[in-house]
Order: structure tokens, then C-alpha cells, then sequence
């Protein structure tokens, strides 16, 4: 895979707000938000999207799960809000590094479009 912008935000070459680090996982404001608070969640380990993940990934993801609960619960928003992950470019991913979109403070519709 080529390098993303996430790795470069992983490795510190490019900055970013982040919110939340450990071994596994990073979190970081997205720079275009679509509500007022609206994180990345995202794996260190560089997988191109949820469909690329394997069986030895499944505790990487239950991790970023919890991180999401945790953040949601840090920043007083965990009674309302939302994860998002597009899985290519015809559901508008444009990052190819696995990330869940963490979207909060805003009125959410179902179906979602
Ligand atoms: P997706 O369309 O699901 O691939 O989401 C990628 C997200 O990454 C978009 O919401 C972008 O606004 C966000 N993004 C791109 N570059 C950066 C960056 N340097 N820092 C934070 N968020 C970014």
C-alpha cells in the first residue's frame, strides 16, 4: 500500500488534535468536520479499509470499538452518537487507512445517506 496522510499523522510528520493514543489506536479531530465534534478513530497498524481485515485483526478492531465508547465517554457525548466506515471509493472513502468516523452534536436522520 502507499503511504497515507493517517501514517504520516501516526508518525508525527504532519500534526493533528489528537484526542486519545495508545499502542494500538489513535484518535484525532477530523479536519472537515460535519458536526461539532467529529473524530477519526484509527488502527496504527496500516489495513487499507474494514474489507482487508482479517482474523488475526479481530482484536485490533474490538479495540477500536471500546476507544470509540471511551472517547465518546471523555468528551460527554456517549448518550448520542454516531460511527461511520466507508469501505471504498464507491462509499466515499478517500483515506485508504482504516478509520471509524466518530460523529456527535449534531441531529442524526435514519436512513443515513
Ligand atoms: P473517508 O471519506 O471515510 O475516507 O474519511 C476521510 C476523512 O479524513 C475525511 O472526513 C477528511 O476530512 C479527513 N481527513 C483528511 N485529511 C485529514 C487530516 N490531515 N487531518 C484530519 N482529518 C483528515
Amino acid at each position: 500500500m502507499t503511504e497515507t496522510i493517517f501514517k504520516k499523522i501516526i508518525d508525527k510528520e504532519i500534526p493533528a488534535d489528537i484526542i486519545h493514543e495508545d499502542d494500538i489506536s489513535l484518535v484525532f479531530r477530523d479536519i472537515n468536520p460535519v458536526a461539532p465534534t467529529h473524530l477519526l478513530i484509527i488502527p496504527k497498524k496500516p489495513i487499507d479499509k474494514i474489507s482487508d481485515a482479517n482474523q488475526e485483526d479481530q482484536a485490533l478492531l474490538g479495540h477500536l470499538f471500546l476507544v470509540a465508547g471511551e472517547v465518546a465517554r471523555k468528551l460527554g457525548v456517549e448518550d448520542a452518537f454516531r460511527l461511520v466506515v466507508n469501505n471504498g471509493a464507491g462509499a466515499q472513502q478517500t483515506v485508504f487507512h482504516l478509520h471509524i468516523h466518530l460523529i456527535a452534536e449534531r441531529e442524526f436522520n435514519w436512513p443515513p445517506g
